[in-house]
């Protein structure tokens, strides 16, 4: 049986069936970072994402300085999905021996621009050779005291549904990029997709105040993340596409590219927002939190039971199709 045959979850479904994790692990394979515990009340939080060349990146799109920014950045995002500080991070570069010593050293200033930003240090890593293409891999630690943890595994019907910013316009950047082969002028949608901004303080305030039942960034498409939750919490949901915070310029543009007016908001990748539930009652702590953070925070919908499944609703109340959710790879 060949990769492409079961495609990316299903693989680690089989690779997390061959661990078994220790009493300290509170949480292995399956959330948006893993869970250990270090002490009476805290835990470790870890991550590890990697961006390879022709699949997450194009260097014709992008400059190492920006992608070193990304790749920080969508690991800072898995820990802010779990309502964590982020503390230190290691890098794996397999890199190519033709490549200019000022693309490491730019890749490097971006990442540790980020970093920075959010009190986060570089303390190690590795380096390989490449045949072929580029890959870069950070692992980023975190800590968060172990209640204030937020899984994806605990959203309950009659949760509402919360996202931050504006699903689709990473997706949509992509596309103006890839259309014009990397010529388009800077805007920002594009910006969204080589540069987006990880929801750190969000995530925290969330978690501080638990407000959030379940959480998971959006990184394969907001369908498809959705249905993480959905399927580890056992619950269905109802999302409707008219409360779909959508940003005016995709409002604007999304028709030159693709005839599915709502596909990249609900299947585009890369958003890096976070997706979260609340229970009705701490509704208006939500609402309050995007007053004092200044991000836009929405709801989109409510959890459902489970053998409701993710029911999409259009402006007319009727049921909206989708082919496929998000991005999967192989
Ligand atoms: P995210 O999109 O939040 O980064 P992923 O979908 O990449 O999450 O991964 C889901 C879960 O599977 C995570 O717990 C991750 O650590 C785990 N995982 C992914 N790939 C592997 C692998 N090759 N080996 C072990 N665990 C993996
Ligand atoms: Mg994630």
């Amino acid at each position: 049986m060949q990769l492409k045959q079961i495609g990316e979850f299903k693989l680690i479904d089989i690779i997390s069936r061959q661990v078994s994790p220790t009493a300290s692990v509170i949480k292995g394979i399956g959330d948006d970072a893993a869970v250990i515990k270090i002490g009476k009340s805290r835990c470790l939080v870890v991550t590890t994402d990697i961006l390879t060349e022709n699949i997450h990146f194009r260097t014709e799109f992008t400059t190492p300085y920006l992608l070193g920014k990304k790749t920080m950045a969508v690991n800072l995002s898995d820990i802010a999905a779990m309502g964590a500080t982020p503390l230190y991070y290691l890098v794996c570069l397999t890199i190519p021996s033709h490549t200019s010593t000022s693309f490491v050293r730019n890749l490097y200033k971006g990442m540790n621009y980020t970093a920075k930003q959010y009190g986060t240090c570089l303390v190690g890593g590795d380096t390989s050779s490449s045949t072929t293409k580029i890959s870069i891999s950070v692992t980023l630690i975190g800590t968060a005291k172990s209640k204030n943890i937020i899984y994806r595994n605990n959203a309950k019907k009659g949760d509402l549904i919360f996202i931050t910013g504006s699903p689709g316009d990473s997706s949509l950047g992509l596309m103006m990029l890839e259309k014009s082969n990397g010529r388009i002028k800077k805007n920002n949608l594009v910006k969204k997709h080589l540069d987006p901004v990880p929801r750190v303080k969000a995530g925290l305030e969330i978690a501080r105040q638990k407000i959030a039942s379940s959480m998971i960034d959006i990184s394969d498409g907001l369908a498809a993340d959705l249905k993480h939750i959905l399927e580890q919490s056992q619950s269905g949901a109802v999302i409707n596409l008219s409360q779909l915070p959508l940003s005016p310029s995709y409002r604007k543009n999304v028709s030159a590219y693709t005839n599915q007016f709502y596909y990249p908001a609900l299947c585009g990748g890369e958003d890096y927002e976070l997706l979260f539930t609340v229970s009705p009652e701490k509704k208006q702590s939500a609402e309050k939190l995007a007053e004092k953070t200044g991000i836009p925070i929405t709801c989109i919908g409510e959890i459902t039971s489970c053998s409701a499944g993710l029911v999409i609703l259009d402006e007319n109340g009727k049921k909206f199709t989708l082919k496929r959710s998000g991005y999967t790879h192989f």
